[in-house]
């Protein structure tokens, strides 16, 4: 018997790195899931069959979340196939680095609306199933960033403060439904968007880390699973897991 037999959740950009993890977590508690993607079907397909090999469903919905339609669509495939959503994990974001006097709308734009608008985007089309249900677990992957700032991230940055704002002001709104909405902090995180930088700035990162390394997804993974699982008197929270980085 897994925590979350019979729950359904769907996760956003859980082709890759720490959505996947996140995805296969929920799915060997024992719920059923919607792996979102935007482009790499290859990817969404092998996060599916690692899926079903804990013996469970999973649905390949491809949708970019920074469209309010694609959300829609998304939400709704799931409600389509499973009958419900009890737990979302607002986790698909991308970065586009480059100082303030630098960076072009366009990149300021992509940020803002991958990584901030969707889980508005997401969060609305779900919340009406929640609510008729009395019951919710809303989880959204902000970042350290979003607690302390960064050189070079100010998009990044402002959408990742933007994460844990809204999601103290939706648990607010939704406590009476049952339905909790938690901030998820991790620091640097070993998979695609953090091995992507060069050596010299992963070595300087490295050592603003008391505990000497980044983080794995197996640990953020596991957050995430607490917050759909045990941790049911947690709403509005941050959980910061950072190796020490910030406090
Ligand atoms: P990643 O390895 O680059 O994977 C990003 C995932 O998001 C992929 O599955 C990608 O899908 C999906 N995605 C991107 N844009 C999308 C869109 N418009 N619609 C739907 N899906 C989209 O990233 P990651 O490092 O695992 O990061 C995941 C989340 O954790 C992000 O929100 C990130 O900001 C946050 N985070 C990461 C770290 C870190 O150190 N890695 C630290 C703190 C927070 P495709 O495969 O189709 O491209």
């Amino acid at each position: 018997m897994g925590a979350l037999d019979g729950q359904v959740a769907v996760v956003t950009g859980a082709s890759r790195g720490i959505g996947r993890a996140c995805a296969i977590e929920l799915a060997r508690q024992g719920a059923n899931i919607v792996v979102n993607y935007t482009s790499n079907a290859e990817a969404a397909e092998s996060c599916k069959a690692a899926i079903e090999a804990e013996g469970v469903q999973a649905l390949v919905v491809q949708a970019d979340v920074s469209k309010p339609e694609d959300a829609q669509k998304l939400i709704g495939a799931a409600e389509e196939q499973f009958g419900k959503v009890d737990i979302l994990v607002n986790n698909a974001g991308i970065n586009r680095d480059k100082t303030v006097q630098r960076m072009s709308v366009e990149e300021w734009q992509a940020v803002i609306e991958t990584d901030l608008s969707s889980m508005f985007y997401c969060t609305n089309a779900v919340v009406g199933g929640m609510r008729e249900r009395n019951y919710g677990r809303i989880v959204n992957m902000s970042s350290i960033i979003g607690q302390m700032g960064n050189l070079g991230q100010a998009n990044y940055a402002a959408a990742k403060a933007g994460m844990i704002a809204f999601s103290k002001s939706a648990a607010k709104e939704l406590a009476r439904f049952n339905i909790t909405v938690n901030a998820v902090c991790p620091g640097f995180v070993a998979t695609d968007m953090v091995e992507a930088l060069d050596d010299k700035i992963k070595e300087a990162l490295i050592a603003q880390i008391p505990l000497g390394r980044f983080g794995t997804v197996e640990e953020v993974a596991s957050t995430v699973r607490f917050l759909c699982t045990e941790g049911s008197f947690y709403t509005g929270a941050q959980m910061s897991l950072n190796g020490g980085q910030y406090m």
